[in-house]
């Protein structure tokens, strides 16, 4: 079939995104959260899924899968019949998945950017308690890269529940690497 699994990161809901609406801003039919639709960015974990035998699943996602992609089709329709309506303003974030934007921190010359979502949720605890220790550990580990304030990104998910964003490095070092980042760096 065409198009590709999307797997929500705030809420693991699974969707089936068709060919057309690649490089579009979609939302989380089941929790609101922003992704830019992009099938080079689908976790291993959704290849891995696909390679496990249908007959072999525990969940009956098949039901699931169905249902959802009714709801994104709903959602399509309604986001472009309406692009700025009731919905869209609803839950729009200073920065949508799809724009380029900044990471920048006030007071630092640079951000700490990891490599998956877990570790960014560490990272967001860790500037919340300003608790440079446990930072400085993250780092030892090799889980967070510190990428330089100022630095061009593309936004590709906003995970509002825990306060990170996905995005791509545009400039600099690390151009081309999708990294997990505090959305309060997104700018
Ligand atoms: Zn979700």
């Amino acid at each position: 079939m065409q198009g590709y699994t999307h797997t929500c990161a705030a809420c693991d809901a699974k969707m089936k995104i068709h060919d057309r609406y690649v490089g579009r801003t979609l939302r989380c039919t089941a929790c609101g959260t922003e992704f830019l639709a992009d099938p080079t960015l689908a976790d291993i974990d959704d290849i891995i899924d696909e390679m496990v035998p249908k007959q072999e699943r525990s969940v009956p996602w098949l039901p699931i899968i169905g249902g959802v992609t009714l709801l994104v089709l709903a959602m399509l329709v309604l986001s472009q019949s309406d692009p700025d309506g009731f919905l869209a303003k609803l839950f729009r974030p200073s920065r949508s998945a799809g724009q380029f934007a900044e990471l920048t921190m006030d007071g630092r010359d640079r951000v700490p950017a990891a490599m998956d979502q877990e570790t960014a949720v560490f990272v967001v605890n860790a500037l919340e308690d300003a608790d440079p220790r446990s930072l400085a550990l993250l780092k030892d580990q090799g889980r967070i890269i510190d990428v330089d304030s100022g630095t061009r990104i593309k936004v590709i998910e906003l995970v509002d529940r825990d306060g990170t964003a996905r995005a791509r490095i545009v400039e600099g070092q690390w151009t081309g690497r999708v990294l997990w980042v505090p959305m309060v760096a997104v700018r």
